[in-house]
């Protein structure tokens, strides 16, 4: 039984503030997308319904049918039963074993697969984006966490149950910060948005001068990391100790990777790769001289390609390779 490849696949990229709901078909062209608020408040079955709703949207934009569809990915944030279909826990959908599959593959007839989010990115990066052919890559989300997706020999690394790549929690400095996991010195506690956002803080408590806190109209509420980003662009002092300070700890985490791992390359997204030029070439630098002689040599370390799209046409990809495997058995 051969796989048509005609048909198209709907990928949904469900975060915890929005979602997008695409159509793809297998060469990696989308033929519609559809944003939307996740209603995150009023509970799973109502995010379950508006995405089933999102998925019709899409599918009359794409000017299909249903029957065009042959298969789902999906991908969420949170600790997956991916074998059931199972979003287990989520602290950003507010989730607890919630069934992910059963809703999407009664209303459509079709196979349903789910994976973590910055796993499904991954896969994206690796099939359209910046990883094209690579077989050792790591895709690393850089936000208000530290995600990544590791592909090793071709295939994605998930651990034994599914906990494995959880590269934000490892420990860079012991004496570090407390992160919301519990542990101190994580590494997305020393190199993600919020501690960016902290140490410009801490800078304009102590007193100090700096346009961080006239972009955010003098409320420190109000500060980003775009707005640190924009204040370093034209110059800034504290901005760019901000980020002197941030691609120190981000360069630490790279340069570990790059040594345990031994990655063609790494692909960096989520916002804050935005600031790449101030950002990432310290960190870059890092790794080209204190990583593993050898590893630190072959090394890539490029911005993703597929930018905010990733999430969604990583989840079609998710589909696509699911249903290709299932087809070689
Ligand atoms: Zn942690």
């Amino acid at each position: 039984m051969g796989i048509d490849k005609n048909k198209k696949i709907v990928g949904v990229d469900l975060g915890g503030t929005t979602f997008t709901v695409g159509i793809m078909d297998f060469n990696g062209n989308i033929l519609s997308s559809v944003d939307t608020d996740t209603p995150v408040e009023n509970g799973p079955s109502a995010v379950m319904g508006k995405i089933l709703d999102n998925i019709d949207l899409a599918i009359n934009e794409a000017k299909l049918s249903r029957e065009d569809i042959l298969g789902v990915g999906l991908g969420a944030p949170g600790i997956l039963d991916v074998e059931r279909g199972i979003n287990i826990f989520s602290p950003n959908l507010k989730w607890h074993n919630v069934d992910m599959v059963t809703p999407i593959k009664d209303y459509l007839n079709v196979p349903v697969f789910i994976e973590n989010d910055v796993r499904v990115a991954a896969l994206g990066e690796r099939r359209f984006g910046a990883g094209k052919g690579r077989k050792y890559m790591i895709f690393i989300a850089l936000g208000t966490g530290i995600g990544s997706g590791i592909i090793i020999n071709g295939e994605l690394f998930r651990g034994s149950i599914g906990g494995g790549g959880e590269i934000g929690h490892m420990v860079i400095d012991s004496n570090g910060p407390k992160c919301n996991c519990g542990n101190y010195g994580c590494f997305e506690s020393l190199a993600a948005g919020p501690s960016m956002v902290a140490r410009a803080e801490k800078a304009i408590k102590s007193g100090l001068e700096t346009k961080v806190f006239e972009l955010a109209e003098r409320n420190i509420g109000n500060i980003t990391p775009a707005i640190i980003y924009q204040a370093a662009k034209l110059g800034d002092k504290v901005a760019l100790d901000v980020f002197r300070e941030t691609s120190f700890y981000l360069g630490l985490g790279l340069v570990t990777l790059t040594t345990v791992f031994n990655p063609e390359c790494i692909i960096i997204g989520g916002g804050i790769a935005k600031s790449w030029d101030i950002l990432m070439p310290p960190a870059i630098q890092m790794v080209k001289t204190r990583s593993f002689p050898g590893s630190r040599d072959v090394v890539e370390i490029i911005p993703s390609q597929l930018g905010d799209s990733a999430g969604m046409i990583g989840a079609c990809v998710l589909a696509i390779e699911k249903l290709e495997k299932e087809e070689e058995l």
